[in-house]
């Protein structure tokens, strides 16, 4: 049933540390190459980040991700899942940005994920910053809203910085709602955290019915339950994974621009995904992982670690 074509480089074949680092050494197929229409699930970069509003460097995060997710193997160690037998996976590469005009980024990651979707690729996104969401959901969930299991700091939600109406990091999750790429009655966001500008980005969430779980809410409950409630407000419509790195601890994950204290540990990162089998993911991205401010390349493998386990969530939907 598996197709030898679409496994990925065993480090019993060839040591981890040898070879071009493709995601988790999964074979490269660009969308001319002879196999690209059998792709179920393709992984791909978005090196951009010009949502940033303070800290950047996670246009470097897509690289850094393909080397460290070298370490990744071909089974889930608590489930026995092998997501790569169960669905052809492959390295799609890049879209590529254009670093110094924002809007014309955001109409290329449109057009590239609206693309995917004629062919009927599930994506799995390493960004990049958060914005990155914005134009996959553009290109995506136009024609019928997505349900929205995020995993952040922060909400998101907020309006525009510095007047006008600018696009940042810090509002993918509000415009998403307000051009009615996600159904607000289907989000959940946990883990929020750290100071506040005020209390509009809450006050939007309310408003439209989107659940929030503070950090305090998720450490008094446990994963467990959070995660119960998370799957049955998502419900089993398709629904997005958004996972911003800096839902971790910085002690644990520091490389990222805005991080917040008093966040998760790294099973616990683990296993909030891990607690979302069954749910339809149809895309999921991980953002906000920031090479430049990780040098001991330990963010990158825990976000690598956590694509594998979105991978084996989107594969088990399959
Ligand atoms: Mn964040
Ligand atoms: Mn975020």
């Amino acid at each position: 049933m598996a197709d030898a074509f679409f496994q990925p480089i065993s480090g019993m074949e060839l040591p981890r540390f040898a070879g071009i680092p493709t995601f988790m050494r999964l074979p490269h197929v660009p969308e001319d190459h002879p196999r690209a229409g059998d792709v179920q699930i393709g992984l791909i970069g978005l090196p951009w980040d010009g949502g940033v509003s303070n800290r950047p460097g996670p246009r470097h995060g897509p690289r850094q991700l393909r080397d460290a997710s070298t370490m990744i193997r071909a089974q889930h160690a608590v489930t026995g899942l092998r997501p790569f037998e169960v669905a052809n996976c492959a390295d799609l590469g890049d879209v590529g940005p254009n670093p110094v005009d924002n809007p014309d980024t955001l109409a290329r990651f449109e057009r590239a994920f609206a693309a995917l979707k004629a062919r009927g690729v599930r994506p799995l996104i390493a960004g990049g910053d958060h914005l990155c969401t914005l134009p996959v959901l553009r290109g995506i969930a136009k024609d019928a809203p997505l349900g929205l299991v995020h995993f952040d700091s922060h909400t998101d939600l907020f309006p525009a910085y510095f007047g006008g109406k600018t696009l940042t990091h810090g509002n993918p999750f509000r415009a998403a709602v307000d051009e009615g790429l996600l159904d607000p009655k289907r989000m959940i966001q946990i883990g929020i955290r750290g100071t506040m500008y005020d209390s509009i980005d809450r006050d939007f969430a309310e408003e439209h019915g989107i659940r929030i779980v503070t950090i305090e809410e998720f450490f008094d409950r446990g994963v467990r339950d959070v995660m119960a409630e998370a799957r049955s407000i998502v419900g089993d419509k398709p629904a997005y994974m958004s996972y911003d790195i800096d839902f971790i601890d910085p002690s644990v994950a520091p490389g990222t621009g805005t991080p917040e204290w008093g966040g998760p540990n790294a099973y616990q990162a683990m296993q909030v995904v891990r607690e979302c089998a069954g749910l339809n993911i149809v895309a999921a991205d991980l953002v906000e992982v920031s090479p430049p401010f990780d040098p001991s390349g330990g963010t990158a493998w825990l976000g690598a670690s956590l694509m594998f386990e979105m991978l084996c969530v989107m594969a088990a939907a399959l």
